[in-house]
């Protein structure tokens, strides 16, 4: 524990590694946590080796048995623990991630309450596990099909949402009565830590919830997914490094979700409320700084309103106040590292030199801390660059069309397939356009769509299963099948 860092947020915030309910020193040393707003290290926290990682899946195998035969209703009952404690600490949390993510202080508690939701989601589903019981059509015997925990599981989680991602995954996992093994981003370890400090003072067991932060995800990795005990992986992160970790489960052949990376596209057609479209887009761009992965990534505007929508989405950009994520009436704070700052100053460079015109932003403020200015680029040629990669950064481009016929081509052309949002007042061109972009999620006439009670995940190379909903749960659960005679 550090008590500067305490005397900042209002709350100890723990340091170490969490195996078997002790907070423990790392076999790798400790690794800084950087503040992105002013480029010092905030503290350190223990770093995790692969021998750390083995000693917590013994640990996590351990507890198993003993989770697993809880009752469903002792298993939520933690987990409803957990929410309250979370929303009563709600505060101090927000700040915690503030400084080490950056992000600014209204998205951090909104993640918070977006977070801690999902304890109270999946609090409520650990006592609707279900199954199912039919008769075979031959009439010989019963068909019965009950729900079992996959066993102890590895959960993976980036750095943009420290908390949701984390309690996206714990939920739904404790709720089925699996024990898990959590790897936060080593920029965002503090807030991991302070979630599964919630955990164990809500009552969850010793060894149900065990946290590794390391500076070498990698071999870490490697060593728990070679053990055959650990039955579960669930990864939240880049489409990049979820092929890699593909190709490494399959050796034990482990059950995995994937949650993985997208390039949104957002339509506006000419039929559009384009305030409303303004609307949508702000938030479908901005929450979260444009570091989420259902940020809207390229607009794709109708020729006849987009001189109205650019102007009024970069006038909305340019009203915004960039600071440090604490100042309280700050909108956007610093990214989270110089290389993630320096890749979206180079996606833009690129652009505006390949014909784009800047409407507003396009440069880095010149301050300490990973700052990037809100930028509006439009008429951005069809094969720029930036429409290609994830931007994860406070930047909008804007391409023309005239046909939603070529609308929807030029959405579909990505080997990403999280998210799509469409405005349009025709409700006929609503639904035959959700129904033909080729997307997990669609947001018709809105800019958010994540809810811890809606099934979240993405087709193509964007994901493999979903969290949120009843569909979460079930990612933890495995089908055994019992062909009865009585
Ligand atoms: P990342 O893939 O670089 O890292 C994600 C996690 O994987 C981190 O914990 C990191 O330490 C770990 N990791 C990196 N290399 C690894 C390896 N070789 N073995 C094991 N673990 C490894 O992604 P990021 O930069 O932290 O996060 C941004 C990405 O996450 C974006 O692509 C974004 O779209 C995606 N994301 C997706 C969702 C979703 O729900 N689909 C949600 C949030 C973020």
């Amino acid at each position: 524990m550090t008590s500067d860092l305490a005397s900042i947020i209002g709350i100890e915030a723990p340091t170490g590694l969490l195996i078997g309910g002790q907070w423990s020193a790392g076999r790798a040393g400790r690794m800084p946590v950087m503040n992105p707003a002013t480029e010092d290290a905030i503290t350190e926290v223990a770093d995790a080796s692969p021998e750390d990682a083995l000693e917590a899946v013994a640990v996590a195998a351990e507890a198993l048995p003993r989770w697993a035969a809880r009752p469903p209703r002792e298993r939520g009952e933690c987990l409803r623990r957990a929410y309250e404690l979370m929303m009563q600490r709600s505060e101090q949390l927000a700040r915690l991630m503030v400084l080490e993510n950056g992000k600014a202080l209204r998205d951090a508690r909104g993640e918070i309450a977006y977070a801690a939701e999902f304890f109270r989601w999946y609090a409520e589903e650990a006592v609707r596990i279900d199954g199912s019981l039919s008769i075979a059509p031959s009439g010989a015997n019963r068909i019965m099909a009950i729900r079992q925990p996959v066993g102890v599981s590895y959960l993976i989680t980036p750095w943009n949402f420290p908390a949701a991602m984390a309690t996206r995954k714990i939920g739904p996992a404790l709720a089925a009565g699996c024990t898990v093994l959590l790897k936060p981003a080593k920029e965002t370890p503090l807030t991991a830590l302070a979630v599964a400090d919630v955990l164990t003072e809500a009552g969850v067991p010793d060894g149900v919830v065990n946290v590794l932060p390391t500076t070498k995800p990698g071999p870490l990795t490697e060593a728990i997914l070679a053990d055959p005990r650990v039955r579960k992986l669930s990864f939240t992160g880049s489409t990049e490094v979820g092929r890699v970790l593909l190709k490494q489960a399959a050796d034990h052949v482990t059950n995995c979700s994937m949650e993985l990376g997208g390039n949104a596209p957002f339509l506006v057609f000419d039929d559009a409320d384009v305030d409303a479209a303004v609307d949508g887009a702000f938030l479908a761009k901005m929450r979260n700084g444009g570091e989420a992965c259902t940020a809207a990534n390229r607009f794709y505007v109708h020729e006849l309103v987009a001189d109205e929508f650019a102007a009024k989405l970069s006038a909305r950009l340019a009203a915004l106040r960039v600071g440090p994520g604490l100042d309280e009436g700050v909108d956007l704070g610093p990214l989270v590292n110089a290389d993630t700052r320096d890749k979206v100053a180079g996606l833009v460079a690129t652009a505006a030199g390949a014909g784009a015109r800047l409407l507003t932003g396009g440069q880095a403020p010149d301050r300490v801390g990973y700052f990037y200015a809100p930028t509006v680029l439009d008429a951005v040629p069809p094969g720029a660059g930036i429409l290609a990669t994830e931007i994860f950064g406070p930047v909008a481009p804007i391409v023309r069309f005239t046909s939603e016929q070529d609308a929807v081509a030029l959405a579909n052309a990505t080997e990403y397939g999280l998210v799509s949002y469409l405005y349009s007042t025709d409700l006929r061109r609503c639904l035959r356009v959700a129904e033909a972009l080729e997307a997990g999620m669609i947001g018709v006439n809105r800019g958010v769509v994540s809810d811890p009670a809606a099934p979240f995940g993405g087709v193509k190379q964007s994901g493999l299963g979903r969290e949120g909903a009843h569909d979460g749960l079930l990612e933890f659960t495995e089908t055994k099948y019992i062909a009865v005679d009585w």
